[in-house]
């Protein structure tokens, strides 16, 4: 089985085809920029932080269908969640795709990535606009980079 038959389920190429919450935020709280120079994936998240909330975070960017996907997830996931939980899912995310998640973690959607683990390389491409999300809520103004 190739590595696009194995990744490139029909969630995956829908999030990539028709990216969810792709764009700018009028009102936001902060942002960053991710890169990825081993796939050539760049991604921008704007987040708008209101009590602890994510209100709205959106993403802007041009890259492979699994950084595209993830990104576009992503954002279908977090929105309106408390901050906290955004974290807490990052941090499963991360596992998941690491392949240190056990496969029955119950993370919905973002199940479609579990076999992400096979393939070091497109790791990065997973976890790019998760990293950049994390950035923009840190605030720190530094471009991420997967390397
Ligand atoms: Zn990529």
């Amino acid at each position: 089985m190739s590595e696009i038959e194995d990744l490139y389920q029909e969630l995956l190429l829908d999030h990539y085809r028709r990216p969810r919450n792709r764009g700018d935020l009028k009102v936001l709280s902060s942002h960053a920029d991710g890169h990825n120079p081993l796939c050539g994936d760049r991604v921008s998240v704007s987040v708008l932080v209101e009590n602890g909330i994510l209100k709205d975070i959106a993403f802007q960017g041009i890259g492979c269908a699994i950084s595209t996907a993830s990104a576009s997830l992503m954002t279908e996931m977090l929105k309106g969640k408390p901050v906290e939980e955004a974290r807490a899912l990052f941090k499963r995310f991360l596992g998941l795709v690491t392949g240190d998640e056990s496969p029955d973690a119950d993370l919905g959607k973002l199940e479609i990535f579990s076999g992400v683990c096979n393939y070091p390389s497109r790791v990065k491409c997973a976890t790019l606009a998760w990293r950049t999300f994390e950035a923009a809520l840190n605030n720190n103004g530094q471009t991420v980079t997967s390397e």
